[in-house]
């Protein structure tokens, strides 16, 4: 039985996990992601290569050393390195000795005859059918979504819990539950039992969270090692992070279609082009964020990502012009834990206050009539 792996990206491990093994191949889970899963993949990756490219080869170097024979993985399209990735990574690992097959997939619509044929020489590894193939991606694809939500509505929680960590205990009980589901009915029952589980947490509906929207590039934003835990931060600290990407929503906007074109638009008259990554969803969402009346905006950026740097020379101007609060924060090797705690502090006490004197002069505009 041949060992497959691939990368660790939030919790859509679970997924991936069951579609390979029912597909009959041995899977070698990666570990999360940590910091010498990162100094590792700082050691061979060029200086300037943006941190998901650091840590996604340090977990590669991690599971090669546990056995992994072959990696699946996904590419990329338009201007962001992405592209490259797989290619690069590749060269990398194989420079240091290690045998292996690497399988990216690109998006099937930026070519599906490539697609098919990479997915057919998987199959006939482990000589599955196709129809058998269909109903493990129908399941797995279940699991996946089942996730996400379990994700949005632990978040939803977080700062109305009575008692500090009682969501993300209740959250990883629930991952456990979903991790044993397999079929369809034991999906639905992981979900009413997980939904109940994390309705039943004490809260106290009385407090008045702030929203803020979390934009940003995809792999910082799903990874909490890479965005150092910032729902679970920001949650603790009173927030509701709506975050603007799940990985099943990216699916199916981004690569079994081309893109979120609404985004697109709304993005428009402040970028007009593709700039690759989610630079322009960044734009696009934070005004989303401003016309739904969210409190604040933080962008999450890789150091050297062309497509964040692009969107954070924009978003100062989508502040002003719509009157929402951003902050950005770019991430790399060095960013700790401590500091970004301070800096979504400040931010938070800038929300709260704004909040207060907002109310106030509309209160005074009720009583006095103006
Ligand atoms: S979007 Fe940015 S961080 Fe992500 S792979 Fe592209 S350049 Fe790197």
């Amino acid at each position: 039985m041949k060992k497959v792996s691939f990368a660790h990206m939030g919790y859509s491990y679970l997924g991936f996990k069951q579609l390979l093994e029912e597909m009959g191949f041995e899977v070698i889970v990666p570990d999360n992601p940590n910091a010498s899963t990162l100094d590792r993949g700082v050691q061979y990756a060029p200086e300037f290569a943006c941190i998901p490219f650091k840590t996604v080869l340090g977990t590669y170097l991690e599971i090669l050393d546990r056995g992994a024979e072959i990696i699946i993985t996904s590419g990329g399209v338009g201007p962001c390195r992405a592209g490259l990735y797989g290619l690069l990574h590749e060269k990398i690992l194989r420079n240091l000795g290690y045998e292996f097959d690497m399988c990216v997939f690109d998006p099937p619509l930026t070519g599906l005859w490539t697609f098919f044929r990479k997915l057919r020489k998987i199959l006939k590894e482990t000589n599955i059918s196709w129809l058998a193939f269909i109903d493990i991606v129908r399941r797995a694809w279940k699991k996946l979504k089942l996730i996400d939500e379990l994700e949005q509505l632990a978040i939803n929680i977080r700062p109305y819990e009575v008692k500090k960590n009682d969501t993300t205990r209740t959250f990883n009980q629930c991952l456990k539950i979903v991790e044993k589901a397999r079929s369809l009915y034991q999906l639905d029952n992981a979900q009413m039992e997980c939904r109940q589980l994390l309705n039943d947490i004490p809260q106290d509906r009385s407090r008045r969270p702030l929203r803020i929207g979390i934009v940003g590039e995809i792999y910082v934003m799903l990874e909490p090692f890479m965005n150092l835990d910032i729902e679970k931060k920001l949650g603790e600290m009173g927030v509701i992070a709506y975050r603007s990407i799940y990985l099943t929503n990216y699916a199916n906007s981004d690569i079994l279609s081309h893109g979120t074109m609404d985004i697109r638009r709304i993005a428009h008259p402040y970028l007009n082009q593709f700039v690759g990554g989610h630079g322009q969803n960044s734009v696009g969402e934070t005004i989303l964020y401003a016309k739904n009346g969210f409190d604040g905006v933080i962008q999450l950026a890789p150091f050297t990502c062309i497509p964040e740097i692009v969107a954070k020379s924009i978003l100062p101007k989508v502040s002003r012009d719509f009157g929402i609060p951003v902050l950005c924060l770019t991430i790399d090797e060095q960013t700790g834990s401590a500091g970004v705690e301070t800096r979504l502090e400040a931010f938070i006490d800038l929300l709260c206050q704004r909040r207060e004197q907002m109310e106030a002069k509309n209160n005074e505009s009720l009583l006095f009539g103006y």
